[in-house]
């Protein structure tokens, strides 16, 4: 493709982009495939010959698009969410087209130093304290699993590295029970072993108990075992929970744990004065994670990694063959020491483009609406006698059923589990679910980047029709 032929099937394709983001709501939200269908679709060769782009699009319309849930429908209340917007994905395309690998400074200063600009930006707009540094990773898992990795080499004197993990005591990291899957991925692989992995059991509303982490410890201490991290949750998956970070930390603290903490979606909502709160004890955070590739308007991958012991992340990661040496080392920042993969993308355009256009008030006002969403959809529930809200709503997501009188738990529970499925199947909205205490829950999250009031009471109206009539 000349530069000539990419100016017109580039300028054909915004075309698309743009009719996309349109007629989004269009779609179905969960794509209706079955297994197998796309797969079968796809020639089983490659193609001898160069084809043309419009073959290309003419095939990402007829094959792909039906196999596509589409994520960034105002009607998609599933999971949470993974937002994009206009800014990010001009900047995406920026990116994409000067291709370069920010691993060193010097493979790109602009991109070392925007990073280094926008961690600042970010870790001042959520209110962390100055003494964090930060660094753009591909995922939260892979944040936390650097969190557990640094918490290890430095609970085994930065030991573990070079001797592996045999002549030590046994490392014990702690979460709570409604903590994220990421975290028992990490324990696992870094050696740690998921049977080491101390699951603090959780208050009534789904955060950690203090007290139980306090006696968790105590007793691993008294039996020989290493307390190395503690990994507390801001807005947990199922019910957006927070764990009280000032006694957690505590804690830490008087035991010398490395405190990491997991606000993959919910750090968003500390870019709101009145959800600083969450962030009370804050002095005794290590590490700290949260997502703009969830809610806040930045298109995956982009995950912000805070730690105030940016030593000790350098010091686990560093390694220096020849070919990576440079000249200015060490007047600089190279972010391929700050993780695990070398090469790195230059995700640091994608904030520096969104956090400008929409200005800190614009996404401050996006985020309170959706809170505010969830506050109003809860409000909705609360008037109909045969639904139950099942957890305090906290932030954007409201966890409820539908319990119509007359029906012990165990129907409840299929009747939910069918409702959940009969609304994902008309393609008008998309819902998820979690089990809180053996109840089947359904979660709605009012998170999408363009969602509105009328779309959460569309959805709310639908829900109660599909329940209804699903009883009689
Ligand atoms: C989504 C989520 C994760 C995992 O995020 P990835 O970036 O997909 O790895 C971890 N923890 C919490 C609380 C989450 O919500």
């Amino acid at each position: 493709m000349t530069p000539d032929e990419f100016r017109k099937n580039a300028h054909e394709l915004v075309e698309w982009m743009a009719s996309y983001m349109e007629n989004v709501e269009s779609f179905p939200v969960k794509s209706a495939v079955k297994p197998g269908e796309i797969f079968n679709k796809i020639p089983d060769k490659p193609p001898r010959k160069s084809e043309s782009f419009s073959n290309f699009i003419r095939d990402l319309d007829e094959i792909i698009m039906p196999g596509i849930t589409h994520w960034q429908s105002p009607d998609f209340f599933a999971y949470f969410p993974a937002n994009t917007s206009p800014p990010s994905i001009l900047a995406e395309m920026i990116i994409a087209t000067l291709g370069a690998q920010c691993m060193n400074w010097e493979t790109s200063p602009a991109a070392a130093e925007l990073e280094e600009k926008m961690m600042i930006w970010l870790r001042d707009m959520i209110g962390l304290p100055a003494n964090f540094e930060g660094v753009i990773q591909d995922t939260a898992s892979t944040a936390t699993l650097s969190a557990i990795l640094t918490a290890r080499e430095k609970a085994t004197a930065f030991t573990s590295n070079n001797e592996g993990l045999n002549a030590g005591r046994i490392l014990r990291v702690y979460c709570s029970e409604q903590a994220h899957s990421s975290i028992e991925k990490g324990v696992r692989i870094s050696g740690i072993g998921k049977r080491n992995l101390v699951k603090i059991p959780v208050s009534e509303d789904f955060s950690m108990d203090p007290e139980k982490l306090k006696e968790a410890i105590e007793a691993d201490k008294k039996n020989g075992f290493l307390p190395c991290c503690v990994i507390a949750t801001i807005g947990t998956t199922g019910t957006t929970a927070v764990d009280p970070l000032k006694p957690i930390g505590e804690i830490c603290s008087e035991n010398h744990i490395w405190l990491h903490v997991d606000a993959a979606m919910a750090g968003t909502a500390l870019i709101l004065p009145e959800f600083q709160w969450m962030l009370f004890g804050r002095e005794y955070i290590d590490s700290f994670v949260f997502n703009p590739h969830k809610w806040m308007f930045t298109n995956f991958d982009c995950t912000a990694f805070f730690t105030k012991d940016a030593e000790s992340l350098i010091r686990t990661f560093e390694i220096l063959p020849e070919y990576l040496k440079t000249r200015t080392r060490g007047q600089v920042n190279d972010y391929r020491d700050w993780g695990i993969p070398l090469g790195r993308r230059f995700r640091a355009l994608k904030l520096w483009s969104v956090i400008r256009s929409f200005g800190t008030e614009g996404l401050q006002e996006k985020v309170r609406q959706h809170i505010q969403f969830a506050a109003n959809l809860k409000g909705l529930i609360l008037k109909e006698k045969d639904f139950e809200i099942l957890a305090p709503v906290v932030i954007n997501v409201v966890c409820f059923r539908y319990a119509p009188a007359g029906c012990d738990e165990k129907k409840i529970n299929i009747l939910n589990e069918k409702l959940n499925h009969l609304l994902n199947d008309s393609g008008k909205i998309y819902l998820s679910h979690t089990v809180i205490n053996g109840k089947y829950t359904l979660r709605m999250v009012t998170g999408q980047t363009n969602v509105t009031f009328s779309h959460v009471e569309k959805a709310w109206a639908l829900i109660l029709q599909t329940a209804r009539r699903l009883k009689g």
